[in-house]
């Protein structure tokens, strides 16, 4: 199958989910995220800045820029300017720093809190105590060219579908008492990044809203930076 018909592939299978596909190109050439685009694909993912500030430059300026890898706060003001979208918001700090660059080039930055949601300890992310603090806390408020979109989650890397189901489930609820708590009238806190190439299909059953499928777009990496 080509890159064009992967996508379509895919498409089809969200087509009766409110998800959208962002195909993660990290490794990838410049040549096959052009071969993405050709097919219509428009949000790419990327988890290195130095990466994704290469290939930002080389491809069109429609391409929406999705930052789902862990991010160093003193990265954030590389792709400041025109990030789309930061799924690894992972604390306080960061999002101070996020704030800090969106002001100095005049934007309002969407970011996605991640969530630690595996019991894995080698994955980023915050406990659910800590994203219900970072909410409350009075510096969270005073922040005004970051916006909370959402929130992403990372399932443990196993065969046992009943336990991704669960991790999946567990952040969907997390992410319904947010936005109760926090969100009731922001018609923009709406997304649930969940899914990659090997559990999209469970994650799309638990209510995602983005998924972040890799090799299932663009072949297997030929090594694994994640
Ligand atoms: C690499 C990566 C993906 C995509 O992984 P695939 O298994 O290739 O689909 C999704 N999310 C994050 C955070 C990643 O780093």
């Amino acid at each position: 199958m080509t890159t064009a018909e992967k996508i379509e592939k895919i498409n089809n299978e969200l087509e009766n989910y409110p998800t959208l596909l962002i195909a993660v190109s990290k490794t990838k050439s410049v040549e096959e995220i052009k071969g993405a685009y050709a097919a219509g694909q428009r949000h790419f993912g990327e988890n290195q800045v130095q990466e994704l500030n290469e290939k930002q430059a080389q491809l069109p300026d429609d391409i929406v820029w999705h930052q789902i890898g862990h991010l160093q706060r003193n990265k954030v003001k590389y792709i400041a300017p025109y990030v789309g979208l930061i799924h690894s918001v992972d604390s306080l700090k960061l999002l101070q720093e996020i704030n800090k660059q969106a002001l100095k080039v005049g934007r309002i930055i969407d970011c996605l809190l991640q969530i630690q949601i595996s019991g894995e300890d080698t994955k980023f992310g915050l406990e659910y105590a800590d994203a219900i603090d970072l909410l409350r806390s009075e510096e969270y408020k005073g922040l005004e060219n970051i916006r909370i979109v959402g929130l992403m989650g990372i399932a443990s890397n196993t065969p046992n579908e009943k336990m991704i189901k669960e991790e999946f489930h567990d952040l969907n609820v997390l992410f319904s008492g947010i936005k109760e708590s926090f969100f009731k009238e922001d018609t923009a806190f709406k997304e649930l990044s969940m899914g990659m190439s090997s559990d999209y299909k469970i994650a799309l059953e638990e209510g995602s809203t983005m998924v972040r499928i890799g090799s299932l777009v663009f072949g297997e990496r030929n090594y694994d930076n994640k």
